[in-house]
């Protein structure tokens, strides 16, 4: 039997201005802030959770994200770090698909894939306010067709290895790894708590609240579908750590971030 591994592989970074992040609140400026996925090694196979931006996507559709991101945050590079390459990884589960959670699903033609059965039609076709969140349409041929944007897609990708099993409401895709359904932010949005054998539990809150303070002050993103869901969200996901005694960890947090386990260091 061997401990469940989480390993938080670090994606680079991005810059959005304040009242992004904190909407109709701010203060306003350019804030720089992480973007990373999350591999579970576990007894029942390697999980990854959302899969980081795609730097020339990002160069050529949002440049004003300004990305920094080295070889090492790429998500081969990230991985080659912990010594595996895409092929080794048995699960993809994206949490939604804006552009910096699944850039590099495109990697994975050999993974099961897993999402909200609400987020492809979504990012087929998404409301006007969310174009650029669903931009870039790589992981999913079924997207990039209905898109008009098959220029993106790997010679490699094709219907069957871009297809996703649809999920709903909360569930377990693996002994004690429960996905949290925690829509607002995206039609299909997803937080993850992870349960190990020798720390507390650790919940993702992921983009349900950007930051902690995001999450203490119940202030959302302004990029949502639905706000008053996004609020429902946080406050579920806030209850649930509380019944479960979990540890907080924020997905565009720069702050806490840089007291992340990365790397070759992992949480078990
Ligand atoms: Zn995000």
């Amino acid at each position: 039997m061997t401990d469940t591994k989480v390993y938080f592989l670090d994606g680079g970074s991005l810059v959005l201005d304040g009242y992004h992040i904190f909407w109709n609140r701010g203060p306003g400026g350019e804030v720089r802030f992480p973007s990373y996925s999350i591999l579970i090694e576990h007894a029942e196979g390697r999980f990854m959770i959302d899969t980081g931006y795609d730097y020339d996507h990002v160069m050529k559709v949002l440049p004003f994200e300004k990305p920094i991101q080295t070889k090492d945050q790429t998500m081969p590079g990230a991985l080659k770090l912990i010594g595996l390459e895409p092929n080794d990884i048995d699960v993809v589960f994206n949490t939604h698909f804006h552009f910096d959670h699944c850039g590099g699903n495109k990697y994975f033609p050999y993974a099961r894939k897993v999402c909200h059965r609400l987020e492809v039609p979504q990012a087929c076709n998404p409301a006007p306010f969310e174009h650029l969140g669903y931009s870039d349409l790589s992981f999913s041929v079924e997207a990039a067709e209905a898109r008009g944007l098959t220029d993106q897609l790997l010679p490699d990708a094709t219907a069957a290895n871009t297809a996703f099993e649809g999920v709903e409401g909360d569930f377990e895709i693996a002994k004690g790894v429960h996905m949290l359904f925690a829509p607002g932010h995206a039609v299909g949005n997803y937080a993850v708590m992870i349960e190990l054998a020798h720390r507390r539990p650790m919940m993702l809150v992921l983009d349900a609240a950007y930051t902690r303070r995001s999450l203490e002050t119940l202030c959302q993103s302004s990029f949502h579908i639905d706000p008053v869901k996004g609020i429902e969200s946080m406050r579920r996901i806030k209850a649930y750590a509380e019944d479960h005694d979990a540890e907080l960890f924020f997905s565009h947090d720069m702050e806490s971030f840089e007291t992340y386990r990365t790397g070759t260091q992992f949480y078990s």
